[in-house]
């Protein structure tokens, strides 16, 4: 049995667990995996799923189970199928390759993905040079720059910065990908502008809401914690990221695990107060399996700490909506499950 959260005056000197919030699931998130399970409830199995729907093993594993099965492309999908596109987001060729094959299409991305495309092509056809500011190679970065393919440079760190070429046309500006750490990702601004002083800024903020406010969480509790465990997948950006913040924050170590069972009992030795948080894409299940490890090894008294009260909902994706009206079922994102488990600030 857990120990409730408890007020952070009350703490006496003892063993303890310092509990981020906000932690684990986001709005996208939470849209894209409840997407999932309707379209296995209204159509059947299979339902195919482009990539990852979202960056945890967990997740992937059970939609499995239900039925879902996971392809890289869309030549993997039988014709006719129904594909549902991840959270993540796809470009413009992949939505072709998929119109080509008649595949009955579920769009997942997120609407915070879905706007940094649309910033990707109102730059592109006013013939602005894109930089980009993201990991090469993660599935949101190639779909943002395969909307504007001849525009977009892709900047994949603060050293990348300093030697890219790029043509300074005086039209330039960045973008970034909506899972990256927010101080580092000011510091490659930083350096771009030096070298190119024109460079614009996005008109809003491409960091999402989800990442910035776990990324602030951490941040408070990790300069009192001897040891910070971030629960979430290796491919998960904003996890990893969460990690990296943890330790820059003053965090003695910090370790992302997938789950309890990958927790090494050589990281507790001379710890007294353990940070744990968790990803975006993360259920909260998984953050309460490493509460009763740790609870088991004595950590049995639990403070959250939240420094920001989330309650974003996004509307589930449009033919999803069409096809549950017409056959009778909820249109709503009625199995949304918030992540937090939570107390009152
Ligand atoms: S982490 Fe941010 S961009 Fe990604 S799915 Fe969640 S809310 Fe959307």
């Amino acid at each position: 049995m857990l120990a409730r959260p408890t007020e952070r005056a009350t703490w006496d000197g003892g063993k303890r667990v310092l509990l981020a919030a906000p932690r684990g699931y986001c709005a996208g998130v939470d849209r894209a995996v409840v997407a999932v399970e309707k379209a296995l409830d209204l159509y059947g199995s299979p339902v195919y799923v482009r990539k990852e729907i979202v960056h945890n093993k967990h997740v992937v594993q059970t939609l499995q189970q239900r039925g879902a099965v996971f392809v890289d492309e869309t030549d993997a999908v039988p014709e006719g199928a129904h594909l549902v596109f991840s959270a993540h987001g796809v470009s413009p060729a992949v939505r072709e390759a998929a119109a080509a094959r008649s595949l009955q299409t579920i769009d997942a991305t997120c609407p915070l993905v879905t706007k940094v495309h649309k910033e990707a092509v109102r730059f592109a056809s006013q013939d602005a040079r894109i930089l980009l500011i993201g990991h090469t190679g993660h599935e949101e970065v190639e779909g943002t720059a395969g909307e504007a393919p001849e525009h977009i440079t892709v900047v994949d760190s603060p050293e990348v910065a300093d030697t890219i070429e790029v043509e300074d046309t005086g039209n330039l500006v960045w973008l970034s990908q909506t899972t990256l750490s927010v101080d580092e990702t000011m510091e490659t601004v930083r350096r771009l502008r030096v070298r190119f002083p024109h460079l614009q800024d996005p008109p809003s903020d491409d960091i999402c809401y989800a990442t910035s406010n776990r990324q602030v969480a951490v941040k408070k509790i990790a300069p009192e914690a001897e040891l910070v465990i971030v629960v979430g997948s290796a491919n998960s950006s904003n996890s990893v990221r969460l990690a990296e913040v943890a330790l820059d924050a003053g965090a003695r170590a910090a370790h992302r695990v997938d789950n309890a069972g990958e927790v090494d009992d050589a990281w507790f030795e001379g710890v007294t107060t353990v940070g744990l948080t968790s990803g975006a894409s993360v259920p909260e299940v998984l953050v309460q399996e490493v509460l009763a490890l740790l609870a088991d090894r004595g950590y049995g008294a639990v403070e959250e700490v939240t420094t920001a009260m989330e309650d974003l909902q996004f509307a589930l994706p449009t033919d999803l909506r069409r096809d549950l009206k017409a056959a009778g079922a909820s249109p709503t994102n009625a199995a949304g499950r918030r992540s937090l488990p939570v107390t009152p600030v």
